[in-house]
């Protein structure tokens, strides 16, 4: 069956790489998709080495993804970084809402709709992470929290800036664990996600990219793509080495 939703994969290469090496992991990427048709493509290195991977990717097709953002323009906010400087650099998008940005920096839902609606201000797209705890999931909380987390990004969104977005689905208990959703427990809440989207905007909601992430890789990413509301993979670990990035983005857009 055709996809109604264009397939999207970002790799987030999280604290990893000199210029150097972004560079080159960057370039083989490029080299390895650029012939792979109905896919989009976009890496996420650290901020050091944006600029120079944005203008090795300026001729296309990989999109140049930031980790994350601050949600003002400018100011005395020691360390932060502004949407706008992340497009000046060559971004298209922006990572907000992970995981370990909300585990290990205290970010809440609160800042991660500031984030998102900034990046939007900006020309940016925000993929949004949201995402279950292993204790909140053995609790049977996963899609209240879920909601929680949807609805607290979303905050005061027109339907011009959702239409603009992309949903992460990034259980916790699954991110550089090794241990992925089943492609049922993916479906599951990626049908819950369209389905709460839908109730903000109805035309919209079949429109918007949901991507699945947590341990997303080429030998597991064609189950979870043959769901239906799964449109691509937000993947860490499998993003580091260019060969396996490849495969993966082969074998997803594949199926
Ligand atoms: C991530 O960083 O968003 C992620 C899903 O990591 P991994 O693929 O390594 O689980």
């Amino acid at each position: 069956m055709a996809r109604t939703r264009r397939a999207f994969f970002c790799g987030n290469w999280k604290l990893n790489g000199s210029i150097a090496e972004s560079l080159a992991l960057a370039t083989d990427v490029r080299n390895g998709v650029s012939s792979v048709r109905d896919v989009d493509v976009a890496v996420a290195p650290s901020f050091t080495a944006l600029h120079a991977v944005a203008k090795r990717l300026e001729d296309g097709p990989v999109m140049v993804a930031a980790q994350d953002c601050f949600w003002e323009e400018k100011g005395a906010f020691t360390g932060e970084v502004a949407p706008s400087q992340l497009a000046d650099a060559g971004c298209k998008l922006v990572i907000v809402g992970h995981s370990e940005r909300r585990q290990l920096f205290g970010e809440l839902d609160a800042a991660v709709n500031l984030k998102a609606r900034a990046a939007l201000r900006a020309g940016l797209t925000p993929i949004i992470c949201i995402g279950e705890t292993l204790a909140e999931r053995d609790a049977g909380e996963t899609l209240g929290r879920i909601q929680a987390q949807l609805d607290g990004a979303l905050a005061d969104m027109t339907d011009a800036e959702l239409e603009r977005i992309v949903i992460a689905y990034e259980p916790v208990w699954a991110i550089g664990t090794g241990r992925n959703a089943t492609p049922a427990q993916a479906q599951e809440v990626h049908h819950f996600i369209r389905s709460r989207l839908a109730m903000r905007a109805a035309t919209l909601a079949p429109k918007l990219r949901i991507l699945y992430g947590g341990s997303v890789k080429a030998d597991n990413i064609r189950a979870l793509m043959a769901e239906e509301d799964v449109d691509g993979g937000l993947v860490g670990g499998a993003s580091l080495s260019a060969e396996s990035f490849i495969r993966l983005v082969k074998e997803g857009s594949a199926s």
